[in-house]
């Protein structure tokens, strides 16, 4: 079956669900298309209400909800916990601040009046990953309901319960039926649904090809685009890095979400003074994580996704160790069903080897020396990606050479990065094109409607 929960820490195929059949797809479009032309006249205080309302449903079934996302795709239970109490603080957000930042904005021309009002597109299908499988829906659905645009979900097909549960969490908290739609459809349907006239925008979260895939198919029908891709963000770690806090932040940006975040920190780019008692650290640190069962407490790594994914991870790890790097990997991992990697840094990489080139999507850190701050910065935007990056220094001149010189979307200095409604978030580069969250997120799914009143 094309939509199945296969959960990663037994192997063990759970749940299976049939796609849509065409006729249902075609029922469901059109049932968004009517609901959008219901929808797109409600008041913002309408709209804000039903935002609260699911955020109250959500705030009262954190634990029940979590429960789906780590058995589907294996995050810890604590890590599954906070990612749904987040969705309800961006639910909150938006139905807060949607009426005010999309209230008209006056402009001064020659006109007796002018001014931009912002207006829903319509039915917008987001195309969405696994891996924050919670997050990443209401990271779209929040600004796209409160603008009055409807959504169409096609969901990653590992996690079709997750799916299933954000559809009927929107529907109990009262927006009519078609305001937001789980579509159970292949990838290789995707441009299809891209490509009907009912469909007015496109956005998509997850890997490179998928981006291109989707970008062409939104580009040959002419339609609005936001793409959030892969991400090798550079963690720069300067002299005068507090090194505790820095080390201490350093594991937990590398081996979030088990290590499979778009916006974890993949390469640690240290200059020479403090490389050697920063990679010791690490590495001790890294080496002790309790990897197992991600409802154990205890448990800091849980499973990798897939069994392909872990795969990969081996591959990836074994061609570096071919070109000379370093492997340091301490920590005992289960034995048995499951598919388990430890967390490992690799040491003596450099820019140009494939591993530094690569998206490692798992607990996989690599390190890198560099003479400098400008070799730093160079070496951070060695890479096609330019999602976010992560500074640590305790000088105002170095801080701003890095915030200036670093090719991304996002520098979190003395932080690692994240995610919060307030802050645009999103890449440069082959990271993607558009942004979500904030109010930019919330104007990419709108018209931006000049008028000119003579
Ligand atoms: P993925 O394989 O690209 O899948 C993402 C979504 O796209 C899934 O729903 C998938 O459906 C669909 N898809 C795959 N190929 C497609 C195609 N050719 N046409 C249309 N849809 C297609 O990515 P993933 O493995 O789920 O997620 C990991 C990737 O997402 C990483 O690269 C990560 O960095 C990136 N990511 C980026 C951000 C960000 O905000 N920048 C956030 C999270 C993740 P199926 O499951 O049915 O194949």
């Amino acid at each position: 079956m094309p939509y199945a929960t296969i959960n990663p820490a037994t192997g063990q195929t759970e749940k299976e669900f049939p796609a849509h059949t065409p006729e249902e797809v075609e029922a469901l479009v059109a049932r968004a298309t009517a609901a959008f032309a219901e929808y797109k006249g409600t008041t913002h205080a309408e709209r804000s209400r039903h935002l609260v309302t699911a955020a109250e449903l959500l705030e009262g079934e954190v634990p029940d909800m979590a429960r789906i996302l780590t058995t589907e795709m294996g995050k810890t239970f604590a890590a599954a916990k906070a990612e749904v109490a987040k969705c309800a603080v961006a639910l909150r957000w938006f139905a807060e601040h949607g009426e005010r930042l999309l209230a008209d904005e006056p402009v001064t021309t020659a006109a007796a009046r002018s001014f931009v009002r912002w207006q829903p597109l319509g039915p917008v299908l987001a195309v969405m990953p696994w891996n924050f499988p919670f997050w990443q829906v209401i990271r779209f659905a929040a600004p796209a309901l409160t603008v009055g645009n409807v959504g169409l979900l096609k969901h990653a097909s590992n996690v079709p319960q997750t799916a299933l549960a954000i559809e009927d969490l929107f529907r109990r908290a009262g927006l009519p039926e078609g305001v937001f739609t789980n579509l159970f459809v292949e990838s290789k349907d995707v441009a299809a649904l891209i490509a009907d006239p009912r469909i007015t925008a496109v956005t998509l979260t997850g890997s490179e090809p998928a981006g291109m895939s989707v970008a062409a198919a939104a580009g040959h029908a002419l339609k609005k685009t936001v793409l959030e891709l892969g991400g090798s963000d550079p963690f720069i770690v300067l002299t005068s890095a507090d090194l505790d806090a820095c080390v201490r932040t350093a594991v937990t940006a590398r081996v979030q979400n088990n290590g499979q975040s778009c916006i974890a920190a993949k390469r640690f780019i240290v200059v020479e003074p403090v490389a050697d008692e920063f990679s010791e650290r690490f590495v001790a640190a890294m080496d002790s994580l309790v990897v197992g069962d991600p409802f154990d407490p205890a448990t800091d790594v849980g499973p990798i996704v897939t069994e392909a994914q872990r795969d990969e991870l081996v591959n990836q790890v074994e061609t570096a160790r071919r070109q000379g790097v370093t492997v340091h990997a301490g920590a005992p991992v289960p034995e048995g069903d499951g598919w388990w990697f430890p967390p490992t840094v690799l040491t003596g990489v450099t820019s140009d080897m494939a591993v530094a080139k690569e998206e490692i999507f798992g607990p996989v850190a690599m390190v890198l020396r560099v003479p400098d701050l400008q070799a730093a910065i160079e070496a951070a935007n060695a890479t096609s990606f330019g999602l976010g990056s992560s500074v640590w220094t305790d000088d105002d001149e170095e801080m701003e050479r890095c915030i200036d010189g670093i090719e991304a979307g996002m520098v979190f200095v003395n932080a690692m990065v994240a995610s919060m409604p307030e802050l645009p978030f999103g890449g440069i580069k082959r990271s993607g094109f558009g942004r979500e969250l904030s109010e930019l997120g919330l104007k990419e799914f709108a018209n931006a409607k000049s008028v000119y009143v003579a």
